[in-house]
């Protein structure tokens, strides 16, 4: 592990292990370590910025459409019939980890209010 990098950047040099279903040149999704539901990816752009107030626009356009890509085929494996995408900003929204990610959070009918719903327990 490299301390002077982000979390993220180390799990993209593989200095830390993580669940990953998909990487190209350009992004990496890894499954988040405490789901908020079953599915729960992050996804990372590999060029660092610290989240969607410095992105550059082409990277940010591309981690949407891949993003949303990969979100369709979680859900199909799932067997579920929504998602959310997510990004928090800063601390003030609860950004933890300070390397742009997009989380893709799959739902579906019936699941707990989205401010209720607990980390780490499956929801289905
Ligand atoms: P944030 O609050 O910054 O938007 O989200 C950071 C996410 O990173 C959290 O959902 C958290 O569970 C996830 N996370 C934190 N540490 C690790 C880790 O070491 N591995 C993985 N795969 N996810 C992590």
């Amino acid at each position: 592990m490299n301390i002077k990098k982000t979390l993220f950047e180390n799990i993209i040099e593989r200095k830390i292990p993580a669940s990953i279903v998909y990487e190209d040149e350009k992004i990496i999704a890894f499954k988040d370590i405490n789901p908020i539901s079953e599915g729960h990816v992050l996804v990372v752009p590999k060029k660092f910025s610290r989240n969607l107030l410095t992105i550059k626009d082409d990277i940010l356009a591309y981690l949407m459409v891949k993003s949303v890509e990969i979100a369709k085929i979680i859900i199909k494996q799932k067997g579920v019939d929504g998602f959310r995408l997510h990004v928090n900003n800063e601390k003030s929204s609860e950004q933890v980890v300070f390397h742009t990610h997009v989380h893709i959070i799959p739902s579906r009918k019936g699941d707990p209010k989205w401010k209720h719903i607990p980390r780490g327990q499956k929801v289905y």
